[in-house]
């Protein structure tokens, strides 16, 4: 891949909509800025991404347990925080061309970098969208939507902790529902205003901050790389001291190499004790952890890595876009099978000869056993597996002359386009092998 490509974005944007990955919210309307709808493949693309997250970091540990909180929440929780002093952006806006931009994304503040005109002063734009709880609309019934799901963790940590009769170290994780009123969306699902998060919070002893920090950098570099991103388009980048948020200690971006240049993907964070202590201090009642062994009181230290569900699906898309140029130039989406939107695709050879209702059988076989499948038997065999390779099915089942004589089928693998046969009776077994990833 080009180090940004425009072009690419742009085909990737396209195919999206064409194959039903993504479309844009309310298109019959002109759409709505920044908002996107996920379609027929890219819903499912998506839960596979977010299952992949919830079994890594919950479901295949001992030491983390989720939640799922609300996403509206006291107005309290949103000054203790410090997002409704702080959570803004700086705005500047051109006087000339009228484009507005975020003075942190800029090399010149004084200069338009679209007309060269000049620029405003630095304003402070807060982020956090409001609005009204209940019929009358003043401000004792302002509501915000949440900017982030890790305070609902916050809040919660003593309830879980205590039903859970968990001890530091330990997890609380979170997939879900964020909104920021960013002041410059774009690129797609990179940006936009209603997003979803994927969080966890690790509760540590203040003294081990260093060593959790150092592991949830890793683990979390090598989960993208586990479920096909290339070494090559994945880099930590460790924040300079004055980047850091005013809780931080430390924090580092996993970076991926968008079309549109290298951009984040996830934030690990350490956030220390400070949002702990925060809630206990404005709501008066103690989120500090009782600690048997030294029978004390203490505020764990927390480490937060912070994921986009959108930017993890969009990041996982483009890293498996592939073009054949020896073939045509197919298109043919390499995205590992447990985040493929469809596993199988059941394809008669012709639509005669018994063949349709065979390949029914496999087809309803394979739904049986909660194997996300497609039947497909119009058009040419060499058109059917073009349509699947582009919408990244991982394998094709051909019921064939050869099936009717000995209840064979063969399977196709995208990558590789090897053919195999594999007794009918044994298709379920061989294709959940193979999505366990063990060999056949
Ligand atoms: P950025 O610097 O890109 O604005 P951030 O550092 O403010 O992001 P965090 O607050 O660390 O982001 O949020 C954690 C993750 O949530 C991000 O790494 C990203 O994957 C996702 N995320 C944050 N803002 C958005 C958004 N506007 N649209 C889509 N995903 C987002």
């Amino acid at each position: 891949m080009a180090a940004t490509s425009p072009d690419l974005m742009s085909t990737i944007v396209s195919l999206c909509k064409r194959r039903g990955f993504i479309f844009q919210s309310s298109e019959i309307y002109g759409g709505l800025n920044s908002c996107w709808d996920y379609g027929p493949l890219g819903v499912e693309l998506k839960r596979n991404v977010k299952e992949a997250w919830w079994r890594a970091m919950v479901t295949n540990r001992r030491d983390i347990v989720g939640i799922d909180a609300s996403i509206l929440m006291h107005p309290k929780v949103w000054e203790a925080s410090g997002h409704r002093a702080g959570f803004s952006d700086p705005l500047v806006d051109c006087k000339q061309c009228k484009m507005r931009f975020r003075a942190d994304h800029l090399d010149n503040i004084e200069k338009c970098p679209s007309c060269g005109g000049a620029l405003t002063e630095i304003r402070k734009f807060n982020l956090m969208f409001k609005t009204f709880m209940g019929p009358v609309e003043d401000d004792s019934a302002t509501v915000f939507m949440r900017p982030e799901t890790a305070q609902g963790i916050f809040v919660n940590f003593l309830n879980v902790q205590q039903a859970s009769r968990l001890k530091p170290p330990f997890g609380i994780a979170q997939i879900g529902k964020s909104f920021r009123n960013e002041i410059t969306p774009g690129n797609f699902t990179y940006r936009t205003r209603e997003f979803e998060q994927m969080e966890m919070e690790f509760f540590v002893p203040p003294a081990d901050d260093r060593y959790w920090y150092d592991f949830w950098k890793e683990t979390r570099r090598s989960w993208y790389i586990e479920y096909g991103i290339r070494p090559e388009n994945l880099r930590l980048r460790e924040h300079a001291p004055q980047e850091l948020a005013h809780y931080a200690k430390g924090c580092a971006d996993i970076e991926y190499l968008f079309p549109f240049g290298w951009s984040e993907l996830e934030g690990i964070a350490n956030r220390t004790d400070f949002d702990l202590k925060r809630h206990s201090e404005a709501s008066g009642k103690s989120l500090a952890y009782f600690d048997n062994d030294s029978n004390r009181h203490y505020f764990p230290f927390v480490i937060e890595p912070a994921a986009g569900a959108d930017r993890a699906a969009l990041a996982f898309l483009t890293d498996a876009y592939d073009v054949d140029k020896e073939d045509n130039q197919r298109v043919i989406l390499r995205l590992h099978p447990a985040l493929a939107p469809i596993k199988v695709a059941v394809l008669p050879l012709v639509k005669k000869d018994g063949m349709p209702e065979k390949a029914e059988n496999i087809y309803r076989d394979l739904l049986d056993h909660s194997i996300t499948s497609f039947y497909d038997q119009t058009s040419a065999i060499g058109r059917r597996y073009a349509r699947q390779d582009e919408a990244g099915t991982p394998f094709c089942v051909t019921v064939d002359t050869q099936t009717l004589q000995d209840d064979t089928v063969t399977i196709r693998d995208r990558d590789s386009r090897e053919q195999y046969r594999v007794a009918a009776t044994q298709i379920v077994g061989a294709i959940t092998e193979k999505l366990s990833g063990k060999r056949q």
